[in-house]
C-alpha cells in the first residue's frame, strides 16, 4: 500500500479498509503472503521475549537472576510451571487487546504460532496429555461470542497434537476482570471461582492449562487447584503474554 489509510479517516476507515481487504496484515497493513492469516510473519517476529533470567517455576522474569522469585520460594504453587510465549507489550499487547475487545478473533490463528513454538521449545511442557483452556463465566462468553483462551488452546491443540478438554472446567462464579485490581484483590477475586463439571475428562492427566496473559499467575493457580481436586494428575500452564513492567536487563 502507497498510502497509510489512518490518515485519510482514522481507526473506523481503517477497520473498513481491512474489513475490505483482508489481505492486509492487522498489525503493520502490509501485505499478507499465501499462508499467513491476521498477523505477518514480521509482526510475529516483533513480539518480545524475555531473554534474561526467569523464575524456574512461574517463568517471572528476574532482572538480577536467581532460580526462583520471592513468591515461589516462599510457597508451592498449584502449578508445576508456567511459561509464556512473550511479553505482554507492543504488538503483542494490541493484538490480545483487540482479540478480546475488538472482536479481532480472526487474529488468533496467528498468534497460536508463537504460543506452538514456545510449547516446542519447552521440554519441561512436552509430558502434557491434553489442552485445558481458562473458562469464561457464561455472561461474558456470552458477550463477547468467543473465549479467546478457547482459540488459543484450540490452536495449540492442533499445532502440537493433543486433545483439546473444553467445558470441562468451568467458572462457578462471576468474577471481576483482573487487570483492575491488585494483587491480593486478584487472589480473593478468583479463589474458588473455578470448579470441574466432568472429572473424569481429567483424572490421572497431565494438563496444559491455556490462557492469555498471566500477570500475577492467581487465575491459573485457582484453576490448577480446581483440576486437581478432580483428579488431575498435574496441571502445567502456558500463556501467550507475560505482563511484566520491571526493570530489564539492559537497563541494569
Ligand atoms: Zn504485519
Ligand atoms: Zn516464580
Amino acid at each position: 500500500m502507497g498510502f497509510n489509510i489512518k490518515a485519510v479517516g482514522g481507526d473506523a476507515a481503517a477497520n473498513v479498509f481491512r474489513w475490505l481487504f483482508p489481505r492486509a496484515c492487522w498489525g503493520c497493513e502490509g501485505d499478507l503472503d499465501g499462508n499467513e492469516r491476521g498477523l505477518c510473519g514480521r509482526c510475529l517476529n516483533r513480539v518480545v521475549r524475555w531473554s534474561g533470567w526467569s523464575c524456574r517455576i512461574c517463568g517471572v522474569p528476574l532482572p538480577d537472576g536467581g532460580a526462583r522469585c520471592y513468591v515461589c520460594r516462599r510457597r508451592r504453587r498449584e502449578f508445576r510451571f508456567c511459561r509464556s510465549a512473550g511479553l505482554f507489550e507492543g504488538i503483542l499487547r494490541r493484538s490480545i487487546l483487540a482479540l478480546k475487545y475488538g472482536h479481532r478473533d480472526d487474529l488468533a490463528p496467528a498468534l497460536c504460532i508463537p504460543l506452538v513454538r514456545v510449547f516446542k521449545e519447552r521440554s519441561e511442557l512436552q509430558k502434557n496429555q491434553c489442552v485445558v483452556p481458562v473458562p469464561l463465566h457464561f455472561i461474558r462468553r456470552h458477550g463477547r461470542g468467543f473465549n479467546q483462551s478457547e482459540l488459543l488452546g484450540r490452536g495449540l491443540a492442533d499445532g502440537v497434537g493433543l486433545p483439546l478438554v473444553s467445558g470441562v472446567l468451568v467458572r462457578r462464579r462471576w468474577t471481576w476482570a483482573q487487570a483492575r485490581l491488585g494483587r491480593d484483590q486478584r487472589k480473593a477475586n478468583v479463589a474458588g471461582a473455578f470448579t470441574v463439571r466432568y472429572p473424569d475428562a481429567v483424572q490421572g492427566k497431565r494438563i496444559l492449562l491455556v490462557d492469555d496473559v498471566c500477570t500475577t499467575g492467581a487465575t491459573l493457580e485457582s484453576c490448577a487447584e480446581a483440576l486437581k481436586q478432580a483428579g488431575a494428575r498435574s496441571v502445567d500452564a502456558l500463556t501467550l503474554a507475560r505482563d511484566y513492567t520491571g526493570p530489564r536487563p539492559d537497563s541494569q
